[in-house]
């Protein structure tokens, strides 16, 4: 029931791939995507067609690397088309790395069309799988397009969490500009909690960056990203540089794309800057788009459509253009419909009602953007610690960024200088990872379930049982482990997996002893550290969590379900004195026969009469 060596042999198990020229080529194509987007192209293009249609490995990366550059410069459905391609090439060659790949980009073209919630249910499955199997930057990619999902959800919370982890798999050397497109949808995410200041530092630190990087698709989302942020804060005449200089890019490959021009966000901008003629030409452009906008732009801009009528003075026509929206912005339940825009929407349209003498519409309007504003600021609190700990990640990989560069400037300049250089490296390396491992030991706890994580019990169990035996105390483990969980993510969906996993750290976290250390052990296990406790008392207690967790009913988008149980496997240190992994192996005995015996059950080590406690 430990987490076994299964990924080990999987990686056996895989036959190399023989590398052939296309193949390279592609590959090279892929690590371009970021950091150069017309080279990627090009390459992904000259790799299909040296691939024919015998190397299906070489035409599946081939493909994957178009179909992820489709996804910033071409529609959502073109990327989809050739994102599905990549993967029967993948499978025809076997290949569950670029398989898990396309799957992760399929997610969000999904997103991008505005289907969040089957694009959550398609990138879900592959999560598992992918943690396993990829690497690097690659396990970056899948964890990037979950947090994508997740904030299309409105999430914030696991949006930012996903990027954390996204970030330390891209790693500060094999990202290949990665951290970039980090910036852009860290900023993102930062405007939808209304966090505008610290999204601002976000843009300046991408604009930074890009300077190196050839993509103009990545600038044109930060320049946006500022339009908005000043705009929030009051600024707009601020964002009229970057209005002119987005304008000025052509909507193809060699310019900011043809996805999400995001003409109606500028056209707020505008007018809130007194540009009026701008504006009206912004949304002339906005209402052009028609039926390709998302619902978020679609009501951003219907709310821009009545700000022109308002600035110009017709204040009953802004309310007519406002009004049939209210239905869609009122409602919690509309699919890619983001807080931060229906905040927008209510805003103005008491503007309007206020300007057209009507004091009582105008009040219910502002109570409804207060009520956003409030909903806003809720899941920024849910999302600030994960923020935080994001960001102080991304200065640690900027400070080493800059390193590498230094490093790279010193060669060119001198060799005599070189050694003393890298002296210093290696010291500030050294600080760096010092203050990362402070880092690690900060980020103890799992994002899901609130409980601590493995890497905590890690720590904490070889102290405690030190402490215990030091102080001739019993200490009790238990291992818990959800029956039949598999059955619940194929019936109900990962998302309602992922609800019942929080639900049980929420009964495991509310009946437990502060001297207790709850974790998350692995996917649907969990193990409970119970200092001066025995056996006998903790399974009485595991016993009484049981009766709780079975007579919990939950309600799975209006399908109950009931009779929930775990199996769980108890020992204390009088029965396995010998060490932690004694201790862990003989509570993970229990519960393999607690399994094997029926479920729903707590099996508990029984004490030998010839084992002593060593002093
Ligand atoms: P058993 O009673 O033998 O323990 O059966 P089981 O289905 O619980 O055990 P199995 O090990 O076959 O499957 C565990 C499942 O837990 C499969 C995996 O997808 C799911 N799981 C692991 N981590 C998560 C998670 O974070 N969220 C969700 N929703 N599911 C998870
Ligand atoms: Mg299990
Ligand atoms: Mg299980």
């Amino acid at each position: 029931m430990l987490a076994g060596s299964q990924p080990i042999i999987a990686r056996m198990l895989s036959p190399r791939p023989v590398s052939t020229a296309a193949l390279r080529q592609a590959r090279r194509a892929w690590k371009l995507l970021h950091l150069d987007s017309t080279q990627a192209r090009a390459g992904a293009e000259r790799a299909i067609q040296a691939a024919g249609d015998d190397d299906a490995l070489a035409e599946g990366w081939g493909r994957l690397a178009l179909g992820f550059h489709l996804l910033y410069y071409g529609t959502a459905a073109e990327a989809a088309r050739e994102l599905q391609r990549a993967q029967a090439s993948f499978e025809r060659a076997s290949d569950r790395t670029g398989h898990l790949l396309a799957g992760a980009g399929i997610a969000r073209a999904l997103w991008r069309q505005g289907r969040a919630h089957e694009a959550l249910q398609t990138v879900l499955p592959l999560r598992d799988e992918g943690v396993r199997v990829l690497r690097h930057e690659q396990r970056g990619v899948l964890l990037n397009a979950i947090a994508g999902c997740y904030s299309a959800h409105g999430d914030s919370a696991q949006a930012f969490a996903y990027m954390f982890e996204a970030l330390r798999d891209a790693g500060p050397r094999s990202g290949h500009g990665f951290d970039l497109a980090l910036h852009c949808n860290l900023s993102h995410e930062l405007l939808q909690i209304g966090d505008y200041v610290h999204a601002l530092q976000h843009v300046e630190q991408g604009l930074a960056r890009i300077g190196s990087v050839k993509n103009a698709r990545l600038l044109s989302v930060l320049w946006i990203n500022r339009v908005i942020g000043l705009t929030e804060l009051g600024r707009a005449g601020e964002s009229l540089a970057d209005i002119a200089a987005l304008l000025a890019m052509p909507a193809d490959p060699s310019g900011r794309g043809r996805m999400a021009a995001h003409y109606e966000t500028l056209a707020i901008a505008a007018l809130r800057a007194g540009e009026t003629a701008l504006g009206a030409d912004l949304i002339e452009r906005a209402w052009a788009q028609g039926d390709t906008l998302l619902p978020d732009e679609r009501l951003e801009r219907d709310t821009a459509t009545g700000l022109l009528a308002l600035v110009r003075g017709e204040p009953a026509e802004a309310v007519a253009a406002l009004l049939p929206s209210v239905p869609a912005a009122l409602s919690d339940s509309t699919e890619g419909l983001s807080v931060r825009m229906r905040a927008q929407y209510f805003n103005i349209l008491s503007e309007a009602h206020e300007a057209a003498g009507q004091p009582a519409a105008a009040l219910a309007a502002l109570r409804h953007g207060q009520r956003l504003h409030r909903a806003q600021a809720q899941l920024a609190s849910r999302a600030r610690y994960q923020a935080a700990t994001l960001q102080t990640e991304l200065l640690r990989l900027q400070h080493r960024l800059d390193e590498n560069d230094a490093h790279r400037r010193a060669t060119e300049r001198a060799r005599a200088e070189l050694a003393a250089m890298n002296a210093e490296l290696t010291r500030q390396v050294e600080q760096v990872q010092s203050l990362q491992q402070a880092l690690q030991q900060q980020a103890t706890h799992d994002p899901l379930t609130g409980l601590f994580n493995r890497r905590h019990l890690n720590d904490a169990l070889p102290t405690l049982f030190a402490l215990a035996q030091r102080e001739s105390q019993t200490m009790a483990l238990a291992i818990i482990d959800l029956d039949h969980f598999k059955r619940v993510n194929d019936e109900h969906g990962h998302a309602a997996g992922d609800r019942l996993l929080a639900a049980f750290g929420e009964l495991l976290a509310g009946h437990c002893r502060r001297s207790d250390v709850a974790c998350r052990y692995g996917g649907e296990e969990f193990c409970l550290l119970m200092p001066r406790t025995d056996a006998a008392g903790a399974s009485r207690k595991v016993q009484s969590l049981l009766r709780r967790w079975r007579a919990q009913a939950f309600d799975l988008a209006g399908t109950p379900l009931t009779g929930l149980s775990f199996s769980a496997g108890v020992a204390d240190t009088s029965v396995a004195p010998a060490s932690p992994d004694a201790l862990l192996k003989a509570a993970d005995d229990q519960l393999l026969a607690a399994k094997r015996s029926g479920r729903n059950r707590v099996g508990v080590a029984a004490f030998e009469p010839g084992a002593l406690v060593p002093r």
